[in-house]
């Protein structure tokens, strides 16, 4: 589902009547709701029977003539059955029915025997049993969100078992009986009715927190293409400036011995192919070129476009002498294209120009006056006749004297 259907769906849905999940999402969110519902219910059955142990120290207040009856039922009777039900809640994995039928089971367990005490009792204090029931039912229904269906039975079995032992016992009347049955339909009411709105408000919140999620997602996409965008280059394909400078930071922070060789590229003669041939032709010569060098560099050097028709190329922890022979590979690679120029100055085919620069780059600044030092030779390469190689007089910004002299290919 997308974002747009999941806000039809939320705006369908903001009246009080029953929730529907699309049918898609019905699956997805009983299979999420699992696992809180086990846990609250694992809690929820923890805490009652400790209260069921506890509460036996009162049987002895409210009747002390039924204290061993209450024992005998509780020990015998309630709490195993409510340890077996938590045993079942210890187990992840089951269906959410099985768990919704555990809590079920505990609480109607608890209300029967509620109702057997009062049914038993002579005593006035006992109607503190039937007070229970109501307690429990408002508990298991509203804390531990069951569905309606559970909630439904948790009721009627809580209110049946109040009004039959009302009937029963030897202390009721028919305004006992008449009390309880309106109390016990009230807070059966009522705690449906939270219950319902509960379990609507769990739907929503579901289909809410998915569309946050599909929101999220689409915006981490929309940040991936948004940056891939802003560091390649349209035309080349290969790194604009600021991919270039991002990947050559990159590298400096991972470099060992902190070497810096850069070399600036220039197409020779091009703005004369641009008028000769055209700017679409002279697209395709820098898209040749581009792919030139990335093929002749491939995981050596880190390239990128980094004017009109310049380029750039550098490495890190590279020898000098090494990334002067890849310049070359570079020079010789550019002219094998033998993309015809007739209007170039010197020869008939696309060349380019570098210079070079290599030296220490511990910082950024180190890098930045190389690449100044390359633009130099790059000067000098286009005026000392074109298509070759020059190398910087002084490629080390940090020492007084260069290791790689100038030289001319
Ligand atoms: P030199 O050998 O001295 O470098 O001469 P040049 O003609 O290559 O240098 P100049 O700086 O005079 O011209 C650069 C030309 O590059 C001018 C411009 O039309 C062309 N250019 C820059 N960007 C693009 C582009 O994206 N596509 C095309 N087709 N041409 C471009
Ligand atoms: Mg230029
Ligand atoms: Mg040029």
């Amino acid at each position: 589902m997308n974002v747009e259907e999941l806000n039809s769906w939320l705006a369908r849905y903001q009246s009080f009547g029953l929730v529907r999940l699309p049918r898609e999402l019905e699956a997805s969110f009983i299979r999420d709701e699992r696992e809180p519902q086990r846990r609250i219910g694992l809690v929820g059955l923890m805490l009652g029977t400790a209260f069921f142990i506890l509460l036996m120290v009162f049987d002895w207040i409210v009747d002390p003539g039924l204290f061993w009856m209450s024992v005998g039922l509780r020990l015998g009777i309630a709490i195993p059955i409510n340890c077996l039900m938590i045993w079942i809640m210890l187990h992840p994995g089951r269906s959410r029915a099985v768990y919704q039928a555990a809590s079920t089971l505990s609480a109607c367990n608890a209300c029967i025997m509620f109702s057997i005490l009062f049914a038993q009792s002579d005593k006035l204090a006992a109607l503190t049993y039937l007070s229970a029931n109501l307690i429990v039912m408002g508990f298991t229904i509203n804390l531990l969100g069951q569905s309606t269906l559970a909630s439904a039975i948790v009721c009627a079995v809580s209110v049946s078992c109040m009004l039959g032992a009302a009937a029963l016992s030897p202390i009721s009347n028919g305004t006992v009986v008449m009390t309880y049955a309106l109390v016990g339909a009230m807070v059966a009411f009522t705690s449906i009715l939270a219950n319902h709105c509960l379990q609507n408000e769990r739907r929503r919140n579901y289909v809410t927190t998915l569309r946050e999620e599909i929101r999220l997602e689409q915006i981490a996409r929309q940040q991936a293409v948004m940056e891939k965008l802003a560091t390649i280059d349209p035309l080349t394909q290969i790194a604009n400036r600021r991919g270039f400078d991002a990947q050559l930071d990159d590298a400096l922070a991972h470099a060992i011995h902190g070497t810096l060789s850069v070399a600036m590229i220039d197409i020779d003669c091009f703005k004369k192919f641009n008028d000769t041939y055209g700017h679409l032709e002279g697209d395709d010569v820098l898209c040749s070129v581009a792919l030139c060098l990335s093929r002749t560099c491939e995981s050596l050097a880190l390239i990128g476009r980094v004017g009109g028709e310049e380029f750039a190329i550098a490495a890190v922890d590279m020898r000098p002498e090494d990334f002067h022979l890849l310049a070359e590979r570079v020079c010789r690679a550019v002219e094998a294209l033998a993309i015809p120029h007739r209007n170039h100055e010197s020869t008939s085919v696309v060349t380019v120009s570098i210079g070079l620069a290599s030296g220490s780059a511990v910082d950024r600044m180190n890098g930045k006056i190389l690449f100044r030092a390359a633009d130099q030779a790059l000067y000098r390469a286009k005026t000392s006749g074109r298509n070759r190689i020059v190398a910087s007089e002084d490629t080390e910004p940090d020492r007084p004297t260069s290791p790689m002299s100038s030289s001319e290919s």
